[in-house]
């Protein structure tokens, strides 16, 4: 008799889903609460900010009101939230905050990258970039999920930092509207009319599918049609290849998906990226072909960052496109950006070049990402890094 095939789905995932979800919730955020009590309204899903306001005795639409005032208009002060009459403007000021993360370091290069560091209101920061398109008429903002990770990619400077803790919903969606304020972008633009900060790429420090709750928290807010209206094909979502929260950010969000690969040999990835000793690369490839939101249309980006000697040779690009092969992808080939004590050094340009040939030559997309903010300093890590020795602290 013939084997059974296999199942597309690995019985494991599900129990696997629920233990990083668990993990998760060890290192949450604090509550979004000032000292004074008053509760930060950015970050509530519509359903809680109605209870907020139901709470202090208002009626149902109001929250509709206020979130129209938070995420379409941008406002932070209650004082000129002027639908609503003074005396329920006081209310909500004596109540509640609309708060932003403070900006501790908001710094342009020359290419016009803007990077920022964010302190939150523990004292815990994180960094988000503002990577203008060549033409300047819109760009990306690149936001942190976590403070540090704790997957320690060999070649990741935020690798070499200590997870501290979670970023919360208020702290996901505030990184971009602090963004937003710095280039006076309110209220948001409607439909298709341009806009500067036109993508989110969740591609800042930290594992998004290790913090999926508030990251698709954060994510419903911004794709919210009321407000910051971005919609789903304009957020990418980059991981290291946390298998099974792969599926359930397919399903649930519908973001595009980028896939920090790097590496096409399991022996090189599981030193690359040491989360593939536990979802191999077979594994990850076969999560990328039943993602969802994938399609011709929207293709999932494969990562690889370029590192000489290491995972550039014309063998390994070869195995990369029979590794890929049938897949709606493009591969985004990375030059390695070097951090103080870093073991890599960047590939050659000609090697570079060759590696993007044989995939090109498959039929594939591969863009080799141009290095932006270099005088900024604005890479994965590095500014939040920067800061801290600056001050005297350990990196
Ligand atoms: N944790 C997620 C998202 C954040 S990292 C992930 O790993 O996908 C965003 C991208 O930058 C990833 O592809 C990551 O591998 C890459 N990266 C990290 N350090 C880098 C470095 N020093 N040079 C080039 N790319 C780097
Ligand atoms: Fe974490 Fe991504 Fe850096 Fe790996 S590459 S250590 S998963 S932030």
């Amino acid at each position: 008799m013939p084997a059974k095939p296999q199942p597309e789905t690995a019985g494991a995932l599900p129990d696997d889903a629920a233990r990083i979800m668990a993990k998760a919730a060890l290192f949450a955020p604090p509550p979004a609460r000032l000292a004074d009590g008053r509760r930060d309204l950015v970050g509530l899903t519509r359903e809680e900010l109605a209870a907020e306001v139901a709470a202090i005795g208002e009626a149902p639409f109001r929250a509709k009101q206020i979130w129209h005032w938070i995420y379409h208009q941008g406002e932070t002060d209650f004082a000129r939230m002027t639908t609503m009459a003074k005396p329920m403007r006081d209310k909500l000021a004596e109540n509640f905050v609309v708060g932003r993360p403070e900006t501790v370091v908001a710094q342009t290069s020359t290419d016009e990258t803007r990077k920022f560091l964010f302190r939150f209101r523990d004292g815990q920061e994180a960094e988000t970039v503002y990577i203008p398109d060549p033409e300047g008429d819109r760009g990306a903002v690149c936001l942190s999920s976590q403070v540090g990770c704790t997957l320690s990619c060999s070649f990741c400077h935020t690798g070499t930092q200590r997870l501290m803790r979670n970023l919360g919903v208020t702290e996901i969606v505030g990184q971009f509207m602090a963004a937003r304020d710095s280039y006076g972008e309110w209220p948001s633009p409607k439909g298709e009319t341009p806009r500067l900060l036109s993508t989110i790429v969740l591609m800042g420090m930290g594992e998004p599918l290790y913090n999926y709750d508030n990251v698709a928290r954060a994510m419903r807010i911004v794709m919210d049609g009321e407000g910051i209206a971005l919609s789903r094909r304009r957020i990418t979502l980059s991981t290291s290849g946390v298998v099974p929260m792969m599926d359930r950010a397919g399903t649930e969000l519908g973001v595009n998906l980028a896939v920090s690969l790097h590496a096409v040999r399991d022996e090189l990835r599981d030193e690359l990226v040491p989360l593939n000793r536990k979802y191999p690369i077979a594994e990850l490839i076969a999560a990328c072909r039943r993602y969802p939101a994938a399609s011709n249309a929207r293709r999932i980006t494969f990562e690889y960052v370029m590192l000489k000697g290491i995972n550039d040779s014309e063998a390994d690009a070869r195995l990369l496109v029979e590794l890929i092969a049938g897949l709606p992808a493009k591969v985004n080939l990375i030059p390695f950006n070097p951090w103080p004590g870093s073991a890599y050094e960047t590939s050659t340009p000609a090697a570079i070049r060759r590696f993007a040939s044989i995939v090109m030559d498959a039929g594939y997309a591969a863009p080799v990402r141009t290095p932006r903010g270099q005088d900024i300093l604005a890479a994965c890590g590095q500014l939040k890094t920067e800061t801290v020795l600056a001050r005297g602290g350990r990196a």
